[in-house]
């Protein structure tokens, strides 16, 4: 790339990605979170890390600050412009900085090749909005190097990002000490030679890590401490923190150290699976078989020999004896979900498991001693089933000694963000990807969503999520949910050709709007024409384009022009 032609290309892609959901209280910059924060709050905060942290300190935490804004900003400048060219595209980032408001940059040199890593970069900072508070020495004497922290960690990690590679900018002049104008100078890191500043914030042993560390440390602990200690607990999925999980789970816990028969109640893909996998686990039977069956998969006629095994020739096509779920399960754990579809013989043969420990194989006289724990799981209400005279009540009963409730996601909503951790590794691993996160949008939809298939309906969304995003992208909404067409407030803004797009039945803003319009002393026609005169006004005189704004085409807008000057 040259150092030609180094104007700023249009902002206007960038400043139509910013929305105001003043309704609900956001700002988002495409599906990124924003704050419209006071620069004098900035600078007061600033003021008191130096304060409290000592000025090196305080200067590493706002780099990384910086830094991390900068990375974000790079993910939504590629999104916003895929097809210009490498060096408009870049632009996109100092151009952030203007539009945030913290400083006024002037591209001076930048030369860069993403392919072979090349980059040198220099810019001019004009009334950066850092420069102001400046940490002066215990004599009260001005530090050597420059002051704006917080803009230097976010031109490097905007860089870094964009280019792929670790590129480190210093501040070689500020106004902060004097000089005219701020002065950066980007190149890579190793070309600096020595530890940067910037890459001392990045440190991994960093406050930030060692506390994210602990935290995760406590969340395993408060899952897992009830049970035995398992280092393969996750993959069980029984994961969460809410208080409704917490109650479940440490009900399985007091019941996983005895023998009791333990009915597990939850909706589909609530993770019934899971709990009874994890009550196996934590269990002195742990190191014995598990074994899952669900009983509504198999047909009534075949579900006896299934679960107890055939003697040869018990009936047609039983040409060999085989073993049943409950023989290979001997010395563990069994998990038979739905448990309310067993055929009347197989409740009565289950009863007799759980009374006398005994069994046989279909065709067969010989009883055979058994030592299993039967775990169960409905998503139906089997005192129902019992009432209706589907289900035995006296297995009832005996099923029903230490009944569990799972609660469904939408009472554990709480979970959510550690489940999407969870799976989102899960998936990065399969699809051998670098998916950093779901973006706040997506989160915050995730929020808001009922999850009737629960659990294993977010691990879907998780899973598609990963598959439709890129390397090193957070995951968009659009791709959680590319079927769902109501996201009101995104689809409020502006298509390529300008054309305002705004779901006008569903959007708050749009009627206050329009009521408050009416409120006034409202005319439709004068609306219209104020309404093209400013629409040519925004164009410079230009129809077609005024046209193309006001969403008609240019001889509609011509001859409702002619009318106006009629009328006038
Ligand atoms: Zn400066």
């Amino acid at each position: 790339m040259s150092t030609a032609a180094l104007k700023l290309p249009t902002a206007k892609d960038l400043i139509r990605a910013i929305t105001f959901d003043t309704d609900n209280g956001k700002i988002w910059l495409n599906e990124q979170r924003m704050l419209l924060v006071d620069a004098s709050e900035m600078a007061q905060l600033k003021a008191d890390l130096i304060a409290t942290l000592g000025t090196d300190r305080a200067k590493l935490f706002l780099m990384r600050f910086g830094y991390q804004a900068g990375m974000k900003d790079a993910e939504v400048s590629r999104q916003l412009r895929p097809h210009m060219s490498p060096q408009k595209a870049f632009l996109a980032g100092p151009q952030m900085h203007n539009i945030r408001g913290m400083v006024k940059v002037e591209p001076v040199e930048l030369s860069f090749n993403i392919n072979n890593g090349d980059y040198y970069g220099v810019f001019n900072w004009y009334d950066s909005y850092e420069a102001g508070v400046y940490p002066k020495d215990a004599q009260g004497r001005s530090l050597d190097d420059g002051a704006c922290w917080t803009l230097l960690g976010y031109a490097s990690g905007y860089t870094s990002y964009f280019m792929g590679r670790k590129i480190i900018y210093q501040e070689v002049a500020c106004t902060a000490k004097g000089d005219p104008c701020c002065r950066i100078v980007g190149k890579p890191a190793e070309e600096w030679g020595g530890l940067t500043d910037i890459e001392r914030a990045m440190m991994p042993d960093s406050v930030q890590d060692e506390l994210a560390a602990l935290r995760n440390e406590l969340v395993r602990l408060r899952s897992n401490q009830p049970l035995r200690a398992d280092p393969e607990f996750k993959i069980f999925n029984a994961i969460g923190e809410s208080k409704a999980f917490r109650q479940a789970y440490s009900l399985l816990a007091s019941a996983a150290a005895s023998k009791v028969t333990v009915l597990l109640q939850g909706e589909t893909g609530a993770g019934k699976e899971a709990f009874a996998r994890s009550l196996h686990a934590g269990s002195e039977r742990a190191d014995g078989p598990f074994v899952a069956i669900n009983c509504a998969c198999i047909p009534p006629e075949l579900i006896e020999a299934e679960l107890f095994g055939v003697e040869k020739g018990a009936y047609t096509g039983a040409h060999q004896s085989r073993q049943g779920k409950f023989e290979r399960a001997h010395g563990g754990t069994i998990f038979l979900d739905e448990v309310v579809e067993l055929s009347p013989r197989a409740q009565a043969a289950l009863l007799r498991v759980l009374q006398e420990n005994e069994y046989e194989r279909v065709g067969d006289h010989k009883t055979r001693r058994i030592d299993v724990r039967v775990v169960t799981a409905t998503n139906e209400d089997l005192q129902q089933a019992v009432e209706a005279g589907k289900f035995r009540a006296d297995l009832y009963y005996r099923l029903n000694v230490f009944p569990i409730r799972i609660p469904p996601l939408r009472e554990r909503k709480e979970d959510i963000p550690l489940l999407v951790s969870h799976f989102l590794e899960k998936f990065c691993g399969v699809y051998k990807k670098h998916i950093p996160g779901i973006s706040d949008r997506g989160m915050e939809m995730l929020q808001q969503y009922d999850w009737p298939g629960n659990i294993r309906e977010l691990e879907n969304v998780i899973e598609r999520g990963v598959i439709l995003t890129d390397q090193n992208r957070h995951i968009a909404s659009s791709s959680l949910f590319p079927d769902r067409e109501e996201t009101p407030f995104l689809a409020e803004g502006f298509d390529a050709a300008g054309k305002i797009q705004i779901q006008r039945n569903h959007n708050a803003q749009w009627q206050s709007w329009l009521s408050q319009l009416l409120q006034t002393d409202f005319a439709l026609e004068t609306f219209e024409q104020d309404l093209i005169r400013h629409a040519l006004h925004a164009s410079q005189g230009n129809v077609s384009e005024a046209a193309r704004k006001l969403g008609l085409t240019r001889p509609a807008l011509a001859y409702r022009m002619k009318k106006m000057e009629e009328e006038n």
